[in-house]
């Protein structure tokens, strides 16, 4: 039978031969651990310790601020350093919480307990994932808390409970071994999401190369008449909300559609680790799946690694650098951000370091030129837009045309610019232009609420 998957996309170099089949390693940072209070969609937490306070691993050490905020919890033990503005992975300065580590990562009481999630009812289930801070941990996810995306407004019309397991970005291997190594820390999470959607089926879609995280998780939900492995074609932007809903149900997503009101609810299987460990062990996220890998680390590998520490410690776990990284990526080289500052703490949101000797972009370069409208970029687009029209319009500033086209349905999943033969820099272009149409519309919609309170 075909396998599944989506209209475009394309087939970027692998990279996953480095780390693939590597065995997880569970780090345990020496230095100081650092968590930015912005982990996750909306409001930054709030800060419950403040300096020179002792701390536990599995402390709450901010508290979500609102529904659609998360707790950060401590991931090792010690003491607070400071709380003070950093620079952190995503590039931006935010405020964190400083814990000098003492090395002995004691737990907070109680955390580690095991518990049947059959004796608890769904919204004590709701709340324990809550409290244990656990939000989208897949690549390139902006941090939906996991409890927002397991309370949609319509439960009973959810059909589709699907797992990601696609892991489609190059070189990044940490959910592909999590799922060989730890089966049931995948399908225990799923088993507890499907208690809160009695109408859905279990999907966990995972790409058809990742042969050994296939076998060992069919051979986890053998028996299980709800959970289906569903093998999916290996192209990028697979993992895709959009892609994933049309590869597993067939059914196709309109620009205003959310996989939700499509009857869906997709989660990475990293998170549904963490919901597994933070409804069955007592365990808040203290830790996650991370690749280091690129051919410029001496010994490139699939970690588990407490949230906070830091990356040029993480480095140096690798083996550290046997050649000089022409490029540093966070995250996958298709969606990832490339960074100069090593000294940022692993974040809950990212998943991959990779530093590489040539710069892919530059390699495969020659020059950046004109577009020859080959028309590549239109046939690789997921969503079906025409990238050489959408960047006629970016360029010239015309964003009623550029909104006309769908624009703003743009994933950014960098295919059109990765296929593009002229270089042009296409998926960043669309980002720029969809932040800026988003700041004339805020700036509009302030300027409206005044003009509307000035008249009455
Ligand atoms: S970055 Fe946007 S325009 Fe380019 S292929 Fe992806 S979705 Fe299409
Ligand atoms: S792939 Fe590049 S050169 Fe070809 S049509 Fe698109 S923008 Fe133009």
């Amino acid at each position: 039978m075909a396998l599944k998957s989506f209209r475009g996309g394309v087939r970027p170099a692998g990279g996953k031969e480095l780390t693939r089949g590597k065995p997880i390693q569970f780090y345990l940072p020496k230095g100081d651990l650092v968590f930015p209070l912005s982990q996750h969609t909306g409001k930054p937490a709030i800060p419950v310790v403040k300096k020179g306070d002792p701390v536990l691993a599995g402390q709450v050490i901010a508290k979500a601020d609102g529904y659609n905020s998360a707790n950060i919890i401590s991931s090792g033990s010690g003491k607070v350093k400071a709380i003070e503005a950093r620079m952190t992975t995503a590039g931006v300065v935010d405020r964190c919480i400083v814990i000098e580590n003492d090395g002995q990562f004691t737990l907070a009481e109680g955390i580690g307990t095991p518990c049947n999630y059959q004796d608890l009812t769904d919204k004590e289930i709701i709340q324990k994932i809550m409290d244990a801070g656990v939000i989208g941990l897949g690549q390139g996810v902006t941090g939906v808390p996991t409890h927002v995306k397991l309370t949609p407004a319509h439960p009973e019309d959810i059909d589709y409970f699907i797992a990601n397991g696609s892991e489609c970005e190059p070189y990044i291997t940490c959910d592909e071994q999590l799922m060989a190594e730890k089966p049931e820390w995948v399908v225990g999470g799923l088993k507890i999401a499907l208690r809160l959607f009695p109408e859905a089926k279990g999907v966990i879609a995972i790409e058809a190369d990742k042969k050994d995280a296939i076998e060992a998780i069919s051979s986890e939900i053998k028996g299980n008449g709800r959970i289906e492995v569903m093998p999916l074609k290996v192209k990028y932007p697979q993992g895709s909300e959009r892609n994933l809903v049309h590869a597993v149900t067939g059914r196709k997503m309109a620009s205003d559609d959310t996989p939700e009101n499509l009857g869906c609810v997709i989660n990475n299987v990293t998170t549904l680790a963490a919901v597994y460990h933070a409804v069955c062990m007592n365990e808040p996220l203290m830790e996650k799946g991370f690749t280091v890998t690129g051919d410029a680390v001496a010994n490139p590998g699939n970690f588990m690694v407490k949230l906070g520490t830091n990356l040029r410690e993480l480095l140096e776990a690798a083996g550290g650098l046997k050649a000089e990284p022409k490029k540093v990526i966070i995250g996958g080289p298709m969606m990832g951000m490339a960074i100069t500052n090593l000294d940022r703490p692993v974040a809950k949101p990212y998943n991959a370091l990779i530093c590489l000797t040539e710069d892919p972009v530059e390699k495969a370069d020659g020059q950046l030129t004109h577009c020859i409208r080959c028309g590549r970029c239109a046939r690789a687009c997921p969503v079906g837009l025409v990238p050489q029209m959408l960047a006629f319009y970016a360029e010239r500033k015309d964003y009623d045309r550029y909104i006309k086209l769908h624009g703003l349905d743009c994933l950014g999943c960098g295919a059109c610019t990765y296929i593009c033969p002229a270089k042009r820099p296409l998926m960043q272009l669309f980002k720029l232009t969809k932040g800026t149409i988003a700041h004339n519309e805020a700036v509009q919609a302030a300027k409206n609420a005044e003009k509307e309170a000035a008249t009455v």
